[in-house]
């Protein structure tokens, strides 16, 4: 069988051009990286806002900005926008003045709104694939570019969260017959009128998800700038390592702060079809990268520990409230009609709680309480806020007893008080409640009980 490899290069492997010549090395270095699906250009020269922010912002004539609060008109969004493929043709030393009149053109089109908005939205990738393959072209590589309009990358049409449609795989099956390297701009596909629509932000891992798919690619290598999974937050745990394999299930319950490396929605086809994918980083090329695969045999009991900040607690008490059959239910309806996000139910005999997303609660917080007041008339109900959820995963807990109780009495040595457990159901993973401000002092006890102190299994 022929073994291809589709890479997914994201915007801060791609920021400058001496990033570009580190790609293309990449490339060159292994004749099966047939399949190269780019983001729009990276952060450079001082600018915090990534190119897709500038064109939403132009977009929609400056709200995007204006919703996060920061002071950045559309003209100084379209002057980073122009100034970065600018210099990028610049530095990248290709001929690209079509390229840039092509991209103001496109700039100020006359679509209407929502189509106006993926259109643009949809243009960092576009003019990124095409300076990108010609800066290949001119190194001497045989590349090509293909965009989702050529080769029939077909989404519905919600706009902004667009999903691929069945007969899109059929179509992009087609690459195969290409020789040489294929270069695809990330994000977009069309709809089947022929419209631009983007994906959820962060798609182009969604891209090089569904063309590894599509060609049945042996791995799916997804290039970016950390040499992989962390343990824990490196940020907090100087020591923590890159984790060398994990499963599919293992990653989807580490991801959170410091796990967020890639868009889990291009996990769920791969996995259809075991096509591992391998987390590289472009500045440590020569790093084996964390590898995610369908299963794997633990040796070790917790791989690595999960994070979630800004956590708030919802309590309720009243005689039996525990009992009462959807009562759960009924606080879960009032919350997801105020598209609150939840985490865990805990309940007893006589009182239950939801954990939340308290950022979700901001402007909603007294009308929730006057809802949840309204249904089930309980006697107290408290919103704590500022908690902290501290998730150790692995396979390897299943079947050795005593990882839980190894964690508490870590925690209680450090005086650390917890508001709540929880085990998974899956029984790989557990979840405590802390308080916020022992989050750092937690997360460095239980990486120090549960991992460096390596606790094999037994
Ligand atoms: N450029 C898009 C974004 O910033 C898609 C991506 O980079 O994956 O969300």
């Amino acid at each position: 069988m022929e073994h291809t490899v589709t890479c997914k290069f994201g915007g801060s492997s791609l920021a400058n051009a001496g990033q570009l010549e580190k790609v293309r090395s990449i490339i060159e270095d292994d004749p099966n990286r047939r399949y190269v699906v780019v983001s729009a250009p990276g952060r450079d020269d001082g600018d915090c806002d990534k190119i897709t922010d500038h064109l939403l912002n132009i977009a929609t004539e400056g709200i995007h900005f204006r919703e996060q609060r920061k002071d950045t008109s559309p003209k100084q969004s379209y002057d980073s926008v122009v100034g970065t493929f600018t210099r990028l043709i610049d530095q990248s030393g290709i001929d690209g003045s079509d390229l840039l009149s092509d991209l103001k053109k496109d700039l100020n089109t006359t679509l209407s709104t929502d189509k106006r908005i993926d259109f643009i939205a949809s243009r960092g990738e576009h003019y990124h694939a095409k300076l990108i393959c010609r800066f290949f072209q001119k190194k001497g590589m045989h590349a090509r570019v293909m965009m989702p309009e050529d080769i029939g990358f077909v989404v519905s049409d919600d706009f902004s969260n667009a999903r691929v449609l069945p007969e899109a795989y059929d179509n992009l099956k087609e690459l195969k017959s290409l020789d040489g390297i294929t270069i695809i701009p990330g994000f977009y596909g069309v709809t089947r009128e022929g419209d631009v629509a983007v994906f959820s932000r962060g798609g182009s891992d969604l891209t090089g998800g569904e063309v590894a798919y599509a060609i049945n690619a042996a791995v799916y290598e997804n290039w970016t700038d950390t040499d992989g999974v962390y343990q824990v937050d490196p940020q907090l745990v100087r020591d923590a390592r890159v984790i060398p394999r994990l499963t599919y299930k293992e990653i989807r319950l580490l991801s959170s702060k410091g796990f967020d490396v890639f868009h889990f929605d291009a996990m769920i086809n791969c996995k259809k079809r075991n096509i591992p994918i391998n987390i590289r980083n472009t500045n440590n090329p020569t790093a084996p990268g964390t590898l995610i695969v369908s299963e794997r045999v633990p040796e070790e009991t917790a791989v690595g520990i999960a994070r979630r900040d800004n956590v708030a607690y919802i309590y309720l008490a009243k005689d039996g409230l525990g009992e009462v059959i959807g009562a759960t239910k009924d606080v879960l309806d009032i919350l997801e009609k105020h598209a609150v996000k939840t985490y865990h139910y805990p309940t007893d005999k006589d009182d239950l709680a939801v954990l939340v997303d308290q950022n979700d609660l901001i402007s909603n917080a007294n009308i929730i309480r006057e809802e949840i007041e309204h249904s089930l008339k309980p006697d107290v109900l408290e919103m704590i806020y500022n908690l902290s959820i501290l998730s150790p995963v692995g396979l390897g807990m299943k079947h050795n007893p005593g990882i839980l109780a190894r964690a508490a009495a870590a925690l209680m040595d450090e005086k650390i008080s917890i508001e709540i457990v929880d085990q998974g159901p899956g029984q790989i993973s557990f979840h405590f409640g802390i308080q916020g401000y022992f989050a750092d002092a937690a997360l460095q006890t239980l990486y120090k009980s549960l991992i460096e102190n390596g606790y094999p299994m037994t």
